[in-house]
C-alpha cells in the first residue's frame, strides 16, 4: 500500500499513554493519522502525551480495556488498531496472576471483540519474546518452543493465541509482533522493580552503583522503541499479510557489562534470578525477508538518547541490593528450583 493511501486513517492505540504506546502515537500523528487512545493510566501517564496537548487529531479515553461495555463503541469507524495495553513486569505477575490475566488476556479478547463488532481492518498485537523462556537456539526463531517462565509471559502468550484464533475463526486481519527487550525514552519510571534501564538510570542520577545481576556477561537483544514502533507500522501497512508472528529485535545482543560501560559508573553485584535466560537474541530473518524491515537505531546511539533524556528518571524509585532482594523474594520463592 502506498503511503498516501494510509494518510488520514483512523487509528486506535490501546495503551497509548504508556511507554511504547506514546511513541506509537507520536509516529501516527506525524504520519497524519487521526488517533484515538484507550488507556486506564495504570502504568501509563498523560505526561507521556503532554507534547500533543490541544492536537485535534488526538483523543484520549480513560478506560480499562477489559471493560468491554465502555470501550466497544470507541472502535466504530476505526481502520487499524495497535493493541499495546498490557501489564508488564515479572514480579507483580507472580504476586497477582489474576490481575495480569484480566488485563492481558481478558483485555485482549475485549479488544478483539470490539474490532470484530466494528469490522476493524487491521490489528497489530504486541506479543512478547518472554514466551521463549530459556531457549535452545540463538538467535531464536519464531518457531522455537514456547517455554513461558512466569505469569506475565503466559498472559502475553495467551493474548497472542487469542489473536491467531480470532484471525482464523472470524477471518480478521491480525499480526503478532514479538518484542525483544524494548528500551527508550519514557520507559516506565514508577512502581515495581522492573526493566534494567529504569533501574540503572535512577542509580546513575543518584551516583549509586549499578546493581548488576550475576557476572553481567548475560546479554539482551535491546531494541530501541522507535524501531519497535516502525516494525509495527510496517506490519500494519501490509494488509496482504495476516495470522503471522514476527520477532522484532535489534539484530544483535549486548551484555549488561557493555551497557554499564556506556553509562559509566560503579557496579555492585546481585544474585542471578531463577528462570532468567543468559541471552535474548531475536532471529529477525522472517521480518527482514517478509516485511523488509530492519532496525535503524544502534545500541550505542540508543543509550546516548537515553542519557540525553535522563531527567525523566529523576523521580524513579532508587533500587539497591537490599531493596531488590526484598522486591524479588517471590521470584526466588516460586521460580527457584
Ligand atoms: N539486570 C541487571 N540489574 C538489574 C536489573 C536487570 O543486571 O537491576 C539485567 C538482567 O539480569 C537482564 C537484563 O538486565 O540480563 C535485562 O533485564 P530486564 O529485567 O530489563 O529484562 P529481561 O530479564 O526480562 O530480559
Amino acid at each position: 500500500m502506498h503511503l498516501n493511501q494510509i494518510r488520514g486513517m483512523k487509528t486506535l492505540v490501546t495503551g497509548g499513554c504508556g511507554f511504547i504506546g506514546s511513541h506509537m502515537v507520536d509516529r501516527l500523528l506525524a504520519e497524519g493519522h487521526e488517533v484515538l487512545v484507550i488507556d486506564n493510566l495504570s502504568s501509563g501517564t498523560i505526561r507521556n502525551l503532554e507534547h500533543h496537548k490541544g492536537n485535534p487529531k488526538l483523543q484520549v479515553h480513560i478506560h480499562h480495556i477489559a471493560d468491554h461495555e465502555k470501550i466497544a463503541d470507541l472502535f466504530a469507524g476505526i481502520d487499524q488498531v495497535f493493541h499495546l495495553a498490557a501489564l508488564a513486569d515479572i514480579v507483580p505477575s507472580i504476586e497477582r496472576p489474576m490481575h495480569y490475566h484480566h488485563s492481558n488476556v481478558n483485555g485482549t479478547i475485549s479488544v478483539l471483540e470490539a474490532c470484530r463488532k466494528h469490522g476493524v481492518k487491521r490489528v497489530i498485537y504486541s506479543a512478547s519474546s518472554s514466551c521463549y523462556g530459556i531457549p535452545d537456539q540463538f538467535p531464536t526463531p519464531e518457531n522455537a518452543e514456547i517455554r513461558c517462565q512466569y505469569p506475565y509471559a503466559v498472559t502475553k502468550y495467551l493474548g497472542e493465541e487469542y489473536c491467531l484464533y480470532w484471525e482464523q475463526i472470524y477471518k480478521m486481519n491480525i499480526t503478532c509482533m514479538r518484542f525483544f527487550n524494548v528500551y527508550g525514552p519514557r520507559a516506565r519510571t514508577s512502581g515495581t522493580y522492573g526493566a534494567v534501564f529504569g533501574v540503572f538510570l535512577a542509580q546513575k542520577l543518584n551516583n549509586k552503583p549499578y546493581t548488576v545481576v550475576g557476572d553481567g556477561k548475560q546479554t539482551r537483544d535491546f531494541t530501541f522503541v522507535t524501531d519497535i514502533v516502525d516494525a509495527c507500522v510496517t506490519a500494519a501497512k501490509r494488509n496482504d499479510i495476516s495470522g503471522q508472528i514476527f520477532n522484532v529485535g535489534s539484530g544483535n545482543t549486548y551484555s549488561i557489562n557493555s551497557l554499564v560501560q556506556l553509562l559509566g559508573g560503579k557496579i555492585t553485584y546481585i544474585p542471578k534470578r531463577p528462570g532468567e535466560p543468559d541471552c535474548t537474541f531475536a532471529d529477525t530473518r522472517r521480518i527482514s525477508e517478509i516485511l523488509k524491515w530492519k532496525p535503524k537505531v544502534p545500541f550505542e546511539e540508543g543509550v546516548k538518547i537515553m542519557l540525553e533524556h535522563i531527567d525523566y528518571w529523576r523521580e524513579a524509585p532508587l533500587w539497591d541490593p537490599a531493596s531488590i532482594a526484598e522486591a524479588t523474594k517471590d521470584w526466588f520463592k516460586y521460580l527457584g528450583k
